[in-house]
C-alpha cells in the first residue's frame, strides 16, 4: 500500500487525481491522508468525490473512507474496465477534471470507451473543454491514442448543466512525445461563449482580444448557448502553432469588466508565444502523466507550477521513471521523463 500525504506540494485536488489515475493504471493501491490539506475547506468536495467514484468504476476499485469532506481515502484497484460510462459532478463541479482522472487508465485499457461527462465544462481553475480538445487531445493522438471529444453543451459555475462526450480507442502502448518548441504561429483565433448574458459582453471581449493579438474578423466567433440553464461566459484564445496549439482562457466573473476578462486571456497567450516553449503552465502538468505512461518524452515549458511539481513527485512514487525539471534560460525550462 503506497502512503501519500495530501499536504505535499500543491496541497489540493491534483495529488488525488494523479494518484487515482496512476493507481488505476498500475494496479498499485494507495492511501491518501490529509486530503486537500492546503485548501480553505479541506477534504473531498463534491467534484473530488465524483472523481474518486468514477476512477473506482473504471478500475473496479474497493474504497475506504470515501464520503463528502473525507480527509483519508484508500483506493484498491483491480483491473481497468473500458466501456460506456456516464458521470455527473452535480452542480458546476468540473467535469473536465473528472476526465483528467479517468483518461489515463482508459488510454491504456484493453478496449474502447465512450464517456459522457456532465457538470461544469468551463470553470475557473480547471481545464476548459476547449483546452482538452484543442491542446491536449491532438498531442495524445500524436502519441498513438484514438481520442475524440465533442462538446454537447457548455456548463458554467454555479448552475452547471454542461455535457461532453469522449471517445477513447487505445492502440497499444503510448509513444513518447518530444515537444522542444511550439514552432511558428500558423493562426490565431478567438471565441467568446455567452450563456444567458447580453451579447455585448462577448462582443467587447472579442474586440479587446482582437486588438491585443491582431485577430481578424474571420477568426472571431461569438457563440450563444441555446436553452441556457444559467449565466456564464468565457473567452477562449487559440494560438495554432506548427507543433502544438495553445489555448488560453478568461472566465467571466460578476463585477469584472469584459475587457479585463479578455485581457487576462490575451496576456497568457502573449506570454506563451514570447517564451517559444512547447507547453504553457497548464499543459505542462497535464502532459507529465501521459509521458510517464509512454515511458518517456520531453518538452520545454515556462517555470513549473506547484501542480507540475506535485505531479512529478506522485509519478516518481508510482512508477519507475525519472522526472527532471531543469531551468534553461530566461523563463524557459525543460521537463523530461524517462
Ligand atoms: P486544481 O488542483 O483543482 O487546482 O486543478 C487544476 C487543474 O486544472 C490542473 O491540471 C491545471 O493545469 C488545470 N487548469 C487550471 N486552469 C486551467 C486553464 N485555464 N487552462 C487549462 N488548464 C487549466
Amino acid at each position: 500500500m503506497l502512503e501519500l500525504d495530501g499536504s505535499m506540494g500543491e496541497g489540493g485536488g491534483q495529488i488525488l487525481r494523479t494518484a487515482l489515475a496512476l493507481s488505476a493504471v498500475t494496479g498499485q493501491p494507495f492511501r491518501l491522508r490529509n486530503v486537500r490539506a492546503g485548501r480553505a475547506k479541506p477534504g473531498l468536495a463534491r467534484q473530488h468525490l465524483t472523481a474518486v467514484l468514477a476512477a473506482a468504476q473504471v478500475a473496479g476499485a474497493e474504497l475506504e473512507g470515501v464520503k463528502l469532506r473525507s480527509r483519508d481515502v484508500t483506493f484498491r484497484p483491480r483491473s481497468i474496465r473500458p466501456g460506456p460510462y456516464r458521470f455527473t459532478t452535480g452542480g458546476a463541479g468540473s467535469a473536465t477534471l473528472v476526465l483528467q482522472t479517468i483518461l489515463p487508465p482508459l488510454l491504456v485499457a484493453s478496449g474502447p470507451s465512450e464517456v459522457v461527462l456532465e457538470g461544469g465544462t468551463h470553470n475557473p481553475f480547471a481545464p476548459p473543454f476547449d483546452f482538452m480538445e484543442r491542446t491536449l487531445a491532438p498531442l495524445l493522438r500524436r502519441m498513438g491514442a484514438g481520442l475524440d471529444l465533442v462538446l454537447e453543451r457548455p456548463g458554467f459555475y454555479p448552475a452547471g448543466g454542461g455535457r461532453f462526450r469522449t471517445r477513447v480507442r487505445p492502440t497499444g502502448a503510448l509513444r513518447p512525445l518530444d515537444l522542444p518548441a511550439r514552432g511558428a504561429v500558423v493562426a490565431r483565433r478567438a471565441r467568446a461563449l455567452i450563456s444567458a448574458l447580453p451579447r455585448h459582453i462577448g462582443e467587447r471581449e472579442l474586440d479587446t482580444v482582437a486588438a491585443l493579438l491582431t485577430i481578424g474578423p474571420e477568426a472571431r466567433a461569438l457563440i450563444e448557448v441555446d436553452d441556457p440553464v444559467g449565466p456564464g461566459n468565457a473567452v477562449l484564445v487559440e494560438v495554432i502553432c506548427e507543433e502544438v496549439t495553445g489555448l488560453f482562457t478568461g472566465f467571466g466573473e460578476r463585477g469584472v469588466p469584459a475587457e479585463d476578462v479578455a485581457r487576462t486571456a490575451a496576456e497568457q497567450a502573449r506570454r506563451w508565444e514570447a517564451a517559444y516553449v512547447g507547453a504553457g503552465p497548464h499543459l505542462a502538468d497535464q502532459l507529465l502523466l501521459p509521458l510517464a505512461l509512454a515511458g518517456g518524452g520531453a518538452f520545454t515549458t515556462v517555470k513549473p507550477t506547484a501542480h507540475t511539481e506535485t505531479n512529478a513527485e506522485v509519478i516518481r512514487r508510482f512508477l519507475d521513471v525519472d522526472v527532471t525539471l531543469d531551468a534553461l534560460d530566461g523563463d524557459r525550462w525543460r521537463v523530461a521523463v524517462g
